[in-house]
């Protein structure tokens, strides 16, 4: 793995060529904050989501359960539509919360988080007003500090008042975010107005902006028939809690889980796919008795920490971050994220995969009552408007849990660990990404470029060569090849160009093995597997291919 930041164009660069990723609409110069998976792409997020589906639900009491961890609890699946009824939005708390604050440029028209605008201000000790102020951005993804023009600029207008004020005077430097910075000084005339990062232009009043897309349903204009894409899936989830409890027989503890897309408006999306405006998730909620739910917090903050590290990011690149108890929501008494130190971050930042979060019974009892606030006394109660009624009325449908072994009725609790398939798809690209050298056949050093994914993500498993297009090799290759696809292993057949060549194409796309048919097989009926990482060559009788390759990919 290579950690500096410049690999991230690399990764991009092989990602386009190779297929995996392209930009949306590109021959339209692109959309912003959309991508499209290309053939190889497609085929590592199916890996990515499939394995999530099968670790988490279908087989999530035998595969991959980390030792002593128990399994005697049900998971079962859901796909619910993308856009639900509007209440729903107005009781989960997104209608009302669900935004950012931006500010936009007036000259370049560039529109920026008022959280992602840093300044920069030198503050005159003695009137503890700012003398002049920078602005750049920064947020978890890029922290790109003061530039050195800026940096003199600011040191240029301090000198520049002290002659004016005629005087040795002190100033010091203080940096705070833009809401900071608005909150502190946008109330006297003479300070320096905290400009545009990119032009120094003008900067609006900062404006809420909701996440959510809208549109419109039906032939109905106006409010009546709007309506919202989903911005997480969970919603879909609590909406059928009843209807999966009576259908399915499940038992608390139970999981429900779902993989689809969601959409958010966000202000800049950036980072390549690691902040888009359409984007998929995997999304569990648990639910389970409250005198239980701190303990199943835990667990499945450990497990969903554990499966990343299966699939491949290990090390110091990936750690679990426990939120401080000033981050959590208000309901929740523990959150934490499972992130990732993406290559195009700086070093020592880390960018979210996933929140494991405690959600106590806020969720279902929205839905029951209206939406839930915390009240002075640290209580939900539901949020009142000014007649004194709630503010969102909830479904008044019973959502509690009946157990008919200890005849009690409750809210159940929920622990919901919320993935993004495609940020792990982008943290396992870039893990993946590997650099060498290697003799070719000539015994020249050669540069390789290799995708070290884990077999199980790997979109294609084994590939499949004649050494040479004559004496009967590219037949009995193709009859391999064929046998690998028939047994349900995704196989790449190919009799272009040097066998060296073959195999650095297939390193670039990450194919764990690849098989040789050479003028020996006709003899022995023996093939060679090469082993991408280790380069190893063995010899394997032909008719034990699909056991041997069916055997690695199991373990
Ligand atoms: P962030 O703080 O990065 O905006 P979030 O805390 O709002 O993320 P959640 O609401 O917890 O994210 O969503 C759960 C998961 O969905 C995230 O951990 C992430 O993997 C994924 N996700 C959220 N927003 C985006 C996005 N704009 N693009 C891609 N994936 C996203």
């Amino acid at each position: 793995m290579i950690a500096m930041a410049q690999e991230m164009d690399k990764i991009v660069a092989l990602c386009k060529h190779r297929g995996f990723i392209f930009q949306s609409s590109e021959i339209y110069g692109g959309l912003n904050g959309f991508w499209d998976y290309g053939p190889l792409g497609v085929e590592l997020k199916r890996n990515v989501k499939e394995s999530w589906w099968r670790d988490m639900i279908t087989r999530h009491d035998e595969l991959n359960v980390p030792e002593g961890a128990p399994t005697a609890f049900s998971m079962v699946g859901l796909d619910c539509s993308i856009i639900m009824h509007p209440q729903v939005w107005k009781c989960s708390g997104h209608y009302d919360l669900f935004h950012d604050f931006m500010v936009d440029c007036k000259e370049c028209k560039s529109r920026f988080r008022v959280d992602h605008v840093t300044v920069a201000a030198m503050i005159d000790t003695a009137s503890k007003q700012p003398v002049a102020c920078e602005t750049y951005i920064h947020d978890a993804e890029s922290a790109d500090g003061l530039s050195k023009t800026q940096a003199k600029r600011l040191n240029k207008a301090v000198d520049q008042y002290k002659k004016e004020q005629g005087g040795d005077i002190d100033c010091e430097e203080a940096t705070m975010s833009l809401d900071a910075y608005l909150k502190l000084f946008d109330h006297g005339a003479a300070i320096p107005p905290a400009g545009c990062p990119k032009c120094r232009g003008e900067l609006t009043a900062p404006r809420e902006f909701n996440l959510m897309f809208k549109t419109t349903v039906g032939a109905l204009a106006g409010e009546e028939g709007t309506a919202f894409l989903r911005p997480e899936t969970a919603q879909g989830i609590f909406m059928n809690f009843k209807n999966v409890v009576d259908s399915s027989r499940v038992k608390i503890p139970f999981g429900i889980a779902q993989i689809g897309k969601s959409f958010r408006n966000e202000i800049t999306p950036r980072n390549y796919t690691f902040r888009s405006r359409e984007f998929e998730q995997m999304e569990i909620e648990f639910f389970c008795h409250p005198d239980e739910s701190r303990k199943w917090y835990e667990y499945w903050r450990d497990r969903r920490f554990d499966w990343y590290v299966r699939y491949g990011l290990a090390g110091d690149r990936l750690q679990l971050r426990d939120h401080d108890p000033d981050e959590l929501s208000h309901y929740s008494v523990g959150t934490a994220d499972v992130e990732y130190a993406f290559p195009f971050l700086d070093e020592g930042e880390f960018g979210e995969l996933e929140g494991d979060a405690h959600r106590g019974d806020f969720d279902l009892r929205s839905h029951m009552e209206g939406r839930l606030v915390r009240d002075e006394s640290g209580c939900l109660v539901v949020e009142q408007n000014e007649h004194g009624q709630p503010k969102y009325r909830g479904s008044g449908k019973d959502l509690r849990y009946f157990n008919d072994q200890t005849r009690e009725r409750f809210v159940p609790h929920v622990i919901e660990p919320s993935a993004g398939a495609d940020r792990a798809t982008l943290a396992f690209l870039c893990e993946a990404y590997n650099e060498d050298e290697q003799p070719d056949e000539k015994g020249k050093m050669q540069s390789r470029v290799y995708m070290k994914f884990h077999p199980q993500l790997a979109p294609i498993k084994v590939a499949v060569f004649p050494l040479i297009k004559k004496d009967g090799m590219p037949e009995r290759a193709a009859a391999l090849y064929r046998e690998l696809k028939q047994a349900g292993i995704a196989s790449m057949y190919d009799q272009q160009a040097a066998i060296g060549r073959r195999y650095r194409r297939q390193d670039e796309i990450g194919t764990p093995w690849c098989i040789t048919i050479d003028g020996q097989t006709a003899e022995d009926n023996a093939v060679t597997l090469r082993e991408r990482d280790t380069l190893e060559q063995t010899r394997i009788p032909i008719d034990r291919v699909v056991a041997d390759i069916t055997a690695r990919l199991n373990t």
